[in-house]
């Protein structure tokens, strides 16, 4: 039987973080993946926040990192049937490194390349292992691993042995239900992520999004693009092809008569989405949950010889602008750290792994989960803002826009019977309010004296 100092289950960018750093401290780490290589079987958008992988992998260019595009331009577009209002931002400060905004990313390609730095500074890398159960000893103490081997090994199932065993596996990790340490993921508290990718030259790419050189697009769209479901729709270029998706909550997938794949069809035939996806040949398609239950689902991240890392331990950055593989390259970070930690103490012991917990703590991670952590509350309290406000919107810009010889006071009157109609003074201000306190801004914390105002006006 193998033993390690250290066992990582899942190559993703929290394993894979998470076994690159203990490596370079030194120690034995198996890093096990059950696809037939990194990334095989993942997915996002995706658009990579790169300040860790800067601070871990600082010349992470110069070593081949496989990047497509830099984010040069955001955009927002608010999608009814058939019409668009959209935001877009861009600035000449996106365009000098480091490029802080992001890359867009094809996971398959980089899992790889990451994966492979972690095997450079000594990581046992393993693919086509799944690994089935966690062992533990008398008192209950994570001890290693039951793993199957890939299908034409032999034995067909083997054990690895490690003091501590950091589970990186994903969003579904059901090691990590298996040993208590969090549920199953509810409808409410995920969404299901939907991709394909799609050919595209790279000059077509270019011309039609107006971009030169390594400059990249990440455009987001609501409303019609889910059906009026609460998630998100979106579309990035990378340097010869295109990622197009959708996120949505799962809860609103469940009573839905239409299968994910058609909500994804009728995005891309989208007369606004359509034109940017023309004569686009497409490559691959998948589907991944995503995390969406925020600070106030984070599960218990330690117990005796065991870490939660990433999807798997619900670290996912709810918030109007998603993002989790930064998120997990951090968590995988202060997982290693910990670990590091309590070799040197030689305990193992789930209070000596909670040093960890105090370590996310004090990282980007929790704090920005717990600064957003009404996000997820206010989705589940405003629908309208995805199913009805977007037509509601189209609307009103309709109504503003049309020439047809009407008198300005005319107009007001339309508009505002519209507003009155199809949105509502109360229903708007309620939201709002709900929307500053989701995302602390605009004098949060502070005596409320618009809440006071409206309480005594309606
Ligand atoms: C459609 C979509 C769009 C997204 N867009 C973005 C984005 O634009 N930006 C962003 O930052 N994030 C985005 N995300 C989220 C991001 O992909 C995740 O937060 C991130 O991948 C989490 O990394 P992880 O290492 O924790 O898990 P994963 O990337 O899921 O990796 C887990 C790994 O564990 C392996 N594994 C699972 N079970 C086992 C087992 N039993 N044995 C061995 N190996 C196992 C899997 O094969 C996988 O390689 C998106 C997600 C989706 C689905």
């Amino acid at each position: 039987m193998e033993r390690f100092d250290a066992i990582v289950v899942g190559a993703g960018p929290a394993g894979t973080t998470a076994a690159l750093v203990l490596a370079r401290s030194g120690l034995r780490v198996a890093l096990l993946e059950r696809g037939a290589y990194p990334g095989a079987k993942n997915l996002m958008g995706g658009v990579l926040y790169t300040e860790v992988l800067a601070s871990l992998v600082p010349d992470f260019r110069e070593r081949g990192a496989p990047l497509e595009r830099y984010v040069a331009r955001r955009g927002l577009s608010i999608l009814s049937a058939g019409a668009e209002t959209a935001l877009s931002f861009q600035t000449g400060a996106w365009d000098a490194p480091p490029h802080n905004h992001g890359y867009t990313v094809l996971r398959a390609r980089f899992d790889r390349w990451y994966a492979g730095l972690a095997e450079e500074a000594g990581a046992e890398l393993v693919c086509g292992v799944g690994v089935d159960r966690l062992l533990a000893d008398g008192d209950g103490t994570t001890c290693g691993v039951a793993v199957r081997m890939p299908a034409d090994a032999s034995p067909a199932e083997g054990e690895l042995r490690a003091p501590v065993v950091i589970l990186a596996d994903g969003v579904n990790s059901v090691l990590a239900e298996a040993a208590g340490l969090r549920p199953k993921p509810r409808p409410g508290h995920v969404a299901l992520g939907i991709k394909e990718t799609l050919a595209l030259p790279r000059e077509t790419i270019e011309d039609r999004f107006g971009l030169a050189g390594d400059q990249g697009v990440a455009w987001t769209y609501v409303g019609e693009a889910t059906g009026g479901r609460r998630g998100a729709g979106f579309l990035y270029t990378n340097r010869d092809t295109l990622s197009v998706g959708l996120v949505v909550y799962a809860a609103d997938l469940a009573d839905s008569d239409v299968a994910p794949a058609e909500l994804l069809d009728r995005f891309k035939e989208h007369p606004a989405v359509a034109p940017r996806l023309r004569d686009a040949e497409p490559l691959e398609y998948g589907a991944h949950l995503v995390p969406e239950g925020g600070y106030d689902r984070v599960p218990p991240l330690a117990r005796d010889g065991l870490l939660l890392a990433g999807d798997a331990a619900g670290l996912v950055g709810a918030s109007p602008r998603p993002q989790g593989s930064n998120y997990a390259m951090a968590s995988g970070e202060l997982a290693a750290r910990a670990v590091l930690e309590a070799r040197e103490a030689g305990d193992f012991s789930a209070a000596a792994l909670s040093r960890y917990r105090d370590l996310l703590a004090e990282s980007f991670v929790l704090k920005q989960l717990e600064h957003h952590r009404d996000w997820p509350g206010f989705v589940e309290r405003n629908p309208h803002v995805f199913a009805s406000w977007p037509a509601a919107l189209t609307a009103l810009v309709e109504a503003a826009l049309r020439q047809d010889g009407r008198e300005p006071q005319q107009r007001e009157a339309e508009l505002w019977d519209l507003f009155q109609r199809r949105v509502g003074v109360l229903p708007l201000a309620t939201t709002a309010v709900q929307l500053r306190n989701a995302l602390r801004i605009l004098g949060y914390g502070k005596t409320d004296r618009l809440v006071e105002y409206l309480a005594r006006n309606w």
